[in-house]
This record gives structure tokens, C-alpha cells and sequence, in this order.
């Protein structure tokens, strides 16, 4: 029988990421017929398993003190690691954020056990879980069983709908940890404004840029500026997070004219990132890139192009708009400011 354990730094237990791999926890910890608990570290982990009280976990466990507060390899691995014992868990489940996929494998060896990253799908079959992920750049599913335990998995955001239930007051226990002094200090945190942080992963839109952009329009000009001031104000206006493709992005490397706020965090496709929104909207773009593969978990898909020939836009996007994404995208942006 599998002992199951939901791990999660407490400062992020309740975020959206958070609440959904709980919801994934449940459901296999239900198939499989086996309890859950949860497991907690912070600097205040009572607030977060009252957050959770109602989810059904067995036990609640913490490894609390100011010093498992902030973000660092040995504080969160050696809180993880005592949390992992103290469940006697097999199966050990927290959502991908910096933090648990930071820790994951050096925690894994230090019990003696296995870990996968980027799990997409927890599953059970004849009482053996299962988890499903993506390979070759998210072309392909794979379903894998492992016989070592315990088994650690990072689960990405996206897979289930968020877990929702009444607080209340959870009775904790605490865990004894004592990690070596810390050799590094936090001296502060120097975070983007939300304005110029343009990747927003639980935005409803996914944006995505291409090269078109910048590139010489039917009258003749080069109109960066405008694209710009449009891109922007649009993401203000609608809160979407941005995309872009590689094309654009490398521009910047190649010391062209480009838009300024777009780094290669911002590239989806291949060899860029394949997030995971309800919709997404590409602009000035041709790539199969961007279409199939950054575009791989996006539900609803439209494009803007100029071309109405784009193979990829044509067969990928739910709609196309064939058109100025210049004129489509000032009349957007005057329709959500007249809103
Ligand atoms: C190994 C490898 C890995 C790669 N990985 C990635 C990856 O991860 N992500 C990625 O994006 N690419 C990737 N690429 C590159 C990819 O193949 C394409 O070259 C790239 O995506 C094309 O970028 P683009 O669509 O922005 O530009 P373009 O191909 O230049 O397309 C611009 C489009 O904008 C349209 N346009 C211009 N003006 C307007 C306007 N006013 N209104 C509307 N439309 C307009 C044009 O008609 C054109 O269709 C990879 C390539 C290789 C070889």
C-alpha cells in the first residue's frame, strides 16, 4: 500500500499551482484506495494548513521556524527531507515552482529514492501509481511506473482544477529539523513591478509576438515604436501574459531593432517554453514553432496575420484573422480602454 504526502513550501502552499496539485494528490491517493498527508515548511505553517484544513489529508506535518522562511537549497532540502521521513511517505507529490524543483533530486538521493520533474498526470492502475510526461519537446506523452520508493514528483500547473474548500483549523504536527547554518543570507528581494513583469502563467491569454512586428510594413515603414506602444498597452489593458517567438527574440542579440521588454523567458516553441493557458492569440507570426509546439497546451487559439497563406496559422489556430495585426490591435486596445 502507497503512503502518500503533498509537500509544499507553506508561503506557497495556497497558490493556484499549489491548490491543483492537491487536487491531483486526492484523486490518486482515491484510486489507489490510500491516505494522504500533508507536509509543510515556513516560518508560519499554521495559516496554510488551516488553508487546507478541509482537503482530507490524513495528517497535517510542518517543519516551521523563521530560518525554512526564505527561499534556499539547504533550508527547503533538509525541511523536505525530514517532512518525506516523518510521513514514512512512498509517493511524494508538490507542484513545479522554484523552490520544490530546486530540491527535488538532491532530496530523492538523500532518501534513497527516484524523482521526476514536469509530471503531467498522476495515474493508478492494479494499485501502482503512474505518472504521464512529455518528451522530444512536448511531441510525445509518455506513462512511466517506477518499483523505487519513495518517488518524488514536481507536477506542473495546469493538469487539474484548483482544489476549493473552507478553511479551518488543522491540527498540526510539528516535524524536528535542524539544518546545518546556512552559509547564505537573504539581503532582500529586487522583484520586476507587476507592469513590467510581462510573463504571467496564470493569465487567461497567452499573447505571443513574432518577427512581423518588426518588420517593414505595406507602406513601406518600419513601425517599432508603434508595435511596442500596442503590445504594451494592450498587456496592460487585458493583464495577458506574453509570448514571443525566437525569431524576435534573437533580434535583440543581433543588435536589430526589436521591442525592447522581450527577453528569450518571453520565447514559446521548441526550443522555448510551452505554457498553459485557456486562450492564446499570436500576432505577426509565421513559425511552426510558436503554432504547434508553444501553442501545444493552449485551449482556444486565434491568430493575426497578414499572410493568408501561413500553413501553420491556417492549420493550427481555431481562427484566423487575416489582417493588419497594427489597425486590429489599436481597435482592441480602444475597445478594452472604452470598457
Ligand atoms: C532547431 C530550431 C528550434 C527552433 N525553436 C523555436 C522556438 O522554440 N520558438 C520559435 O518561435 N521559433 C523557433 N525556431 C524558429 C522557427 O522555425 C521560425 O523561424 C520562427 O518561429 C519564425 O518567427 P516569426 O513567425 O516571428 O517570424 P516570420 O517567419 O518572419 O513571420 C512573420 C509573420 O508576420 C506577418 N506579418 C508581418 N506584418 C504583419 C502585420 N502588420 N499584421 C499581421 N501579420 C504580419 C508576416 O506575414 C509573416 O507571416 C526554431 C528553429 C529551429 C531550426
Amino acid at each position: 500500500m502507497e503512503t502518500l504526502l503533498f509537500l509544499a513550501p507553506a508561503e506557497d502552499a495556497l497558490s493556484k499551482n499549489s491548490l491543483e496539485a492537491l487536487a491531483a494528490t486526492q484523486q490518486l491517493a482515491s484510486s489507489l484506495g490510500a491516505a494522504f498527508s500533508v507536509g509543510l515548511w515556513g516560518d508560519d505553517t499554521q495559516a496554510s494548513a488551516d488553508g487546507l484544513a478541509a482537503c482530507g489529508a490524513a495528517k497535517f506535518l510542518a517543519v516551521t521556524g523563521p530560518e525554512f522562511a526564505q527561499a534556499r537549497y539547504s533550508t527547503d532540502a533538509a525541511a523536505a527531507e525530514a517532512l518525506c521521513r516523518a510521513a514514512a511517505a512512498t509517493v511524494v507529490i508538490g507542484p513545479s515552482g522554484s523552490r520544490w524543483n530546486r530540491v527535488l533530486a538532491g532530496v530523492a538521493h538523500r532518501l534513497g529514492g527516484r524523482s521526476d520533474s514536469h509530471v503531467t498526470g498522476l495515474s493508478a492502475s492494479g494499485g501502482a501509481p503512474s505518472v504521464s510526461r512529455w518528451f522530444y519537446r512536448q511531441r510525445m506523452e509518455g506513462v512511466l511506473t517506477r518499483t523505487q520508493r519513495p518517488w518524488l514528483l514536481a507536477v506542473e500547473s495546469g493538469i487539474a482544477p484548483a482544489w476549493q474548500g473552507a478553511p479551518g483549523t488543522a491540527a498540526v504536527e510539528a516535524v524536528a529539523c535542524a539544518p546545518a547554518a546556512p552559509r547564505s543570507k537573504v539581503a532582500g528581494i529586487e522583484a520586476l513591478s507587476a507592469d513590467q513583469q510581462t510573463i504571467r502563467p496564470d493569465a487567461d491569454l497567452l499573447f505571443v509576438s513574432g518577427a512581423g512586428w518588426t518588420k517593414k510594413q505595406p507602406d513601406g515603414q518600419v513601425k517599432t515604436d508603434v508595435a511596442q506602444k500596442l503590445i504594451l498597452d494592450f498587456l496592460g489593458l487585458s493583464r495577458a501574459s506574453l509570448g514571443s517567438t525566437k525569431s524576435l527574440v534573437d533580434l535583440h542579440g543581433e543588435g536589430q531593432a526589436t521591442l525592447t521588454f522581450l527577453s528569450h523567458m518571453n520565447q514559446v516553441g521548441q526550443t522555448g517554453s510551452t505554457p498553459r493557458h485557456p486562450k492564446g492569440l499570436a500576432t505577426c507570426c509565421h513559425g511552426e514553432e510558436p503554432h504547434t509546439v508553444g501553442w501545444r497546451f493552449i485551449g482556444e487559439r486565434r491568430a493575426i496575420s497578414l499572410d493568408p497563406n501561413c500553413g501553420w496559422a491556417r492549420g493550427k489556430a481555431d481562427v484566423l484573422y487575416v489582417a493588419d495585426a497594427f489597425a486590429v490591435m489599436d481597435k482592441v486596445n480602444a475597445l478594452l480602454a472604452a470598457k
